[in-house]
């Protein structure tokens, strides 16, 4: 299948709101350049209506600030070349003491665990700071909280999921409202050889059980959202990893997640971005 690329220039600080409004409008997928946000759109959409939405965006950034650098070029991908740059893009890389996350064409080496990941159209392939971050608070608190119950709320690839199985958690479920997601979620598991794994579809609800470790990778105005719902599923003793914040918002997840009983125990910055452990 072919695909629709745009390659659109703008500060970088605005890369994740326009990314945000991109994927209400069907976008597929983004990757963050230091010169350029690449979007990718699947052959069913006009590019026209993009095209319009990219206009109504400058239109109203202009005329907040006349000198706002915006401008974009289109280009259609045939499928095998959309292939070939996902493939470029995603190298092994090393996180934390244990785990490498490799892409299914690379080789297994060495004695770190691998986590393959097929990043097929979801978000989360351990190359995005709010990935590393709760990986990284996942592999501290492993050793802390039972290893029995965990889920990974928004799993994207699913990559977190199979990070917790092979951190020895017996009973791990990982929800994603996206079915693509889950789809991809799904093949990641197989190229893992990691059965027992529960994918379903849909967010947390107070009746979704209760977890010793929850990993929520989402952003800042869901986890205010949610706050009481991860309060509710969080086991006495357990830990919730919130994760996706921008520096600054942290505040505002935090203020949500203590209205529900819960405190901070530890917080971790990754660029501009924060992860924060919470407990009852
Ligand atoms: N866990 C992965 C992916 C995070 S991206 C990682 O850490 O890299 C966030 C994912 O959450 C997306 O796949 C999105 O579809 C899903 N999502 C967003 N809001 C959600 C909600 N309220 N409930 C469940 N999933 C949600």
């Amino acid at each position: 299948m072919p695909y629709h690329q745009f390659s659109i220039h703008l500060p970088q600080r605005d890369y994740r709101s326009l990314t945000e409004l991109l994927m209400l409008r069907g976008c597929l997928g983004t990757i963050n350049e230091p010169a350029a946000l690449i979007a990718y759109f699947p052959h069913v959409i006009d590019p026209k209506d993009v095209t319009r939405e990219l206009e109504i965006w400058k239109a109203l950034m202009q005329n907040q600030a006349r000198d706002y650098l915006f401008h974009y070029e289109y280009s259609a991908i045939p499928d095998t070349d959309w292939n070939a740059s996902w493939k470029r893009r995603f190298q092994p890389i090393d996180i934390g003491s244990r785990f490498t996350i490799m892409p299914p064409w690379e080789v297994v080496d060495g004695n770190r665990i691998p986590l393959i990941i097929d990043p097929g159209m979801a978000f989360g392939t351990g190359h995005h700071e709010t990935t590393r971050s709760c990986l990284l608070l996942m592999e501290q608190y492993a050793v802390v909280v039972r290893n029995d119950s965990f889920l990974d709320l928004g799993t994207g690839t699913g990559l977190l999921a199979i990070a917790a199985h092979k951190m020895g958690f017996r009973r791990v479920t990982g929800l994603d409202t996206d079915p693509l997601a889950l789809e991809a979620a799904r093949r990641n598991l197989e190229l893992n050889n990691v059965e027992g794994i529960l994918l379903s579809k849909g967010s947390l609800t107070a009746e979704s059980g209760c977890f010793d470790m929850i990993a929520a990778n989402l952003v800042s105005g869901t986890l205010v959202a949610i706050a009481g719902e991860i309060a509710a599923c969080l086991d006495p003793y357990g830990v919730a990893i919130l994760s996706g914040i921008l520096h600054g918002q942290e505040k505002d997840v935090l203020a949500a997640a203590e209205d529900f009983g819960l405190r901070l125990e530890r917080q971790i910055r990754d660029g501009k971005w924060m992860a924060l452990a919470v407990k009852h």
